[in-house]
């Protein structure tokens, strides 16, 4: 059923806590209203889609139109011996997706653990933790046309996957998706590739899909802030690739520095390093600061405008600028 509101608080809707208005708000659990509503606007591309609101931070005070799917619904379309096919509706929560694959034995997913949000969001920055990507999931992605009202399914290849990115993010507000179809397996192989998971495992001699949900969960729990005692949104940035000349610069400062190869002459640098060295683990600054355990996630210690925050997270990519000629891009959508 359609739901539409008007001059709705947005502060209960994004996870950093961020005052700010939708003057109409639309709610729905069904893709084809969804559609139709679409098609009645006269300027489709001033709605902006909210799921969770967990990777959002409202710059301004006012969204003119905000568009909230809660589709609901998890069922298997199809299996084989070996794999599952399993087609969630957009307003599932994230983890909750999660944890009704991990209960009915279906891997693919258990190190993508207790990542807030919704499943509709999931491929937009195309979720990744612990040495997995949801791209390794998605079979197709279902949506909505904003330009036109239009159903249209993307693959995988279509989906344009990439770290912390997807066709969807470089074209915000275009489809809306309303459901996402996975493909998971029925043999579960533990992805330890991530250290810290392997270590919170080592007391088990046999490691079930269930232990590796509780590891990442509790490793997650020990380092991130909870949002609803600390408006927070995640990692503020995405890890930046530099090159091989600039790697040496930074091995010659530490070489227990985190850095991964990515492909011939880059390499993955860990953004939360490059805070720290710039001095910006801990800091606060008004009511907004960097995590005391994890200088990655930018904090709203309580009362903070969206405008604080971004200009807050301006003086850390100018700092890391001066500091290390790195420029960090931020990962939370601006809006
Ligand atoms: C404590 C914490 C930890 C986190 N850890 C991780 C992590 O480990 N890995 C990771 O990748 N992310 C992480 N995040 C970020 C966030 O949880 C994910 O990006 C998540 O997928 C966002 O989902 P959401 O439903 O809250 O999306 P929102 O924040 O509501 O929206 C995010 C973007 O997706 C768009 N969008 C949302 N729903 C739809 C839809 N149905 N159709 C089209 N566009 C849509 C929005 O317009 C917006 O641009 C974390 C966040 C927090 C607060």
């Amino acid at each position: 059923m359609i739901n539409i509101r008007q001059e709705v608080p947005l502060f209960s809707y994004n996870t950093f806590g961020i005052p700010a208005t939708a003057s109409v708000f639309v709610e729905s659990d069904d893709a084809t209203e969804l559609a139709d509503f679409v098609r009645s606007l006269p300027d489709p591309s001033s709605a902006f889609l909210l799921g969770g609101g967990s990777n959002v931070l409202f710059v301004s005070n006012r969204c003119e139109l905000v568009i909230h799917p809660v589709i609901k619904g998890i069922e298997v379309t199809a299996e084989t011996g070996d794999d599952v096919w399993i087609r969630a509706g957009a307003g599932e929560g994230w983890d909750d997706f999660v944890s009704w694959c991990v209960a009915r034995n279906y891997a693919g997913v258990e190190n993508l653990s207790h990542i807030p949000g919704t499943v509709g969001a999931c491929p937009i920055q195309n979720i990744g933790a612990y040495g997995t990507e949801v791209k390794e999931t998605v079979e197709t992605v279902e949506t909505i046309e904003t330009a036109t009202g239009k159903t249209v399914t993307f693959n995988n290849q279509q989906c344009q996957f990439d770290y912390r990115d997807s066709f969807f993010k470089k074209h915000r507000g275009k489809y809306l998706i309303t459901a996402v179809q996975f493909k998971l397996s029925k043999r579960f192989e533990p992805n330890v590739k991530y250290a810290g998971l392997k270590t919170e495992l080592s007391r088990n001699t046999h490691v079930t899909m269930e232990n590796m949900r509780q590891a990442v969960i509790s490793i997650r729990s020990r380092k991130l802030p909870d949002s609803a005692e600390l408006g927070n949104a995640g990692s503020f940035f995405k890890n930046p690739t530099i090159n091989t000349a600039k790697s040496r610069e930074i091995n010659e400062l530490d070489p227990q520095a985190p850095l991964y190869p990515v492909s011939h002459g880059y390499w993955k640098m860990s953004a939360a390093w490059l805070i720290r060295h710039a001095g910006w683990k801990g800091m606060q600054d008004g009511n907004v600061g960097t995590h005391k355990r994890q200088p990655l996630v930018i904090v709203n210690y309580g009362g903070a405008t969206g405008k604080e925050v971004l200009d807050f997270a301006q003086k850390i990519i100018d700092s890391v600028d001066q500091k290390f000629g790195i420029r960090l891009d931020p990962e939370v959508n601006v809006v």
